[in-house]
């Protein structure tokens, strides 16, 4: 079996890019891929145009050697657009070779673990104006498990736009709601807040110290991932689980966290880490932690079906991410998906990835000028999304 083509799609959903990647072979199977950056597709894009030559006429089943090629021969090897190039190809390589031996990827990984993968969701996805209220929505409906995205309680603060997020503001503001979200549901549901990379060292000791008897699953990010040594400082001043890891690209960047126990749980996105070949490997250095996987799933449906291939196999797993968005992505571009029971996804049948990706209509779903909402504080000073 060859590689004959290698195709490249920037489909906008959901007000958002994806950068899809077909890599076609001369037995007429077919493999689907995503890189996941979440922005800046053309430079993956691009990506594919510089290695598209050497990957032609190659075994699509020699995947592990091709993922090395790919993320290795630049010299400068690997970085952000390069792990997240790799991981769509290694995607797609591993959806031919499940198609090829006619069996679903976590055959190929060794089996399953478990019979079916549970999943927590994001507070806004129940209705509602306060956290508390979203958080009893979504129990109301069997969610188990909810995370939720600091705000500021400026009504004038968006998630989605340009926004001012000032850090102290959001601390104080963040921690009320969780304190109410608990008293409402009470102590059997799992809660946990993505601080998404927003606070110093000394905010997030804060707010750790803050929501301390509201007893957190994890605080997921609460400062820039750079840096270990941050971390191992703010670790010295609180005992909250940390998880991390969604933003990092190849399997290096997370040996400090996991060896030197920063990260509680390992937050792998599958589609920037270097795809199955790379996250089963990370896993391993989890699993030799007694750490579990969380992984990063908002990518799109691609992300989300190869995660689940990805936990009905690996033993150390402890939740995956439901992106609740998931639910408004066209069936016309996407006619096959991983499909939601209550709050988990049963171990799927179809061989590869079990994903189909319409490649007719992505023309219907041009691009859309989307940018990641640029967030600055009242001072006028940048900070981070
Ligand atoms: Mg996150």
């Amino acid at each position: 079996m060859k590689i004959t083509d290698i195709k490249s799609f920037i489909v906008g959903i959901n007000n958002k890019n994806l950068m899809v990647v077909k890599v076609e072979t001369d037995n007429g199977l077919y493999g689907i891929g995503q890189g996941g950056t979440t922005t800046r597709e053309e430079a993956m894009v691009g990506m594919i145009k510089h290695i598209r030559h050497f990957l032609i006429g190659k075994d699509p089943r020699r995947i592990e050697d091709i993922n090395q090629e790919i993320y290795r021969s630049q010299y400068y090897e690997g970085g952000t657009i390069i792990s997240a190039t790799t991981s769509a190809i290694d995607l797609a390589l591993w959806d031919i070779l499940g198609k090829h031996l006619n069996t679903p990827i976590w055959q190929l990984l060794g089996g399953a673990s478990r019979n079916h993968v549970t999943c927590y969701i994001d507070g806004p996805a129940g209705s509602g104006n306060t956290f508390a209220d979203q958080a009893a929505n979504l129990v109301k409906t069997g969610w188990k498990t909810i995370r939720f995205t600091p705000e500021t309680g400026d009504p004038l603060f968006r998630q989605d736009k340009d926004s001012i997020f000032e850090p102290w503001e959001s601390i104080g503001w963040t921690a009320k709601q969780m304190k109410s979200v608990r008293n409402k549901v009470g102590p059997d549901i799992k809660l946990a807040v993505d601080y998404h990379h927003r606070l110093n060292v000394a905010q997030a000791a804060f707010f750790c110290r803050e929501v301390e008897d509201v007893g957190l699953l994890f605080l997921e990010e609460p400062i820039r991932s750079e840096s270990p040594q941050a971390y191992a400082a703010l670790r010295q001043m609180t005992p909250m689980p940390f998880a991390i890891g969604e933003e990092f690209s190849g399997i290096y960047v997370f040996a400090p966290f996991i060896e030197q126990g920063l990260a509680n749980y390992v937050r792998l996105d599958i589609c920037n880490v270097g795809g199955f070949t790379a996250a089963r490997k990370v896993a391993a250095m989890a699993e030799a932690h007694y750490l579990d996987i969380v992984p990063h799933t908002p990518q799109g449906p691609i992300c989300l079906a190869a995660s689940v291939h990805l936990c009905s196999a690996i033993h150390n797993f402890a939740i995956l991410e439901y992106p609740w968005e998931t639910a408004k992505v066209p069936s016309d571009l996407f006619p096959r998906q991983p499909q939601l029971e209550k709050d988990h996804f049963l171990l799927p049948q179809f061989p590869g990835l079990g994903i189909e990706f319409n490649e007719e209509v992505a023309s219907h779903y041009p691009p859309v000028p989307w940018e990641a909402p640029h967030f600055r504080r009242r001072d006028g000073s940048f900070t981070n999304y």
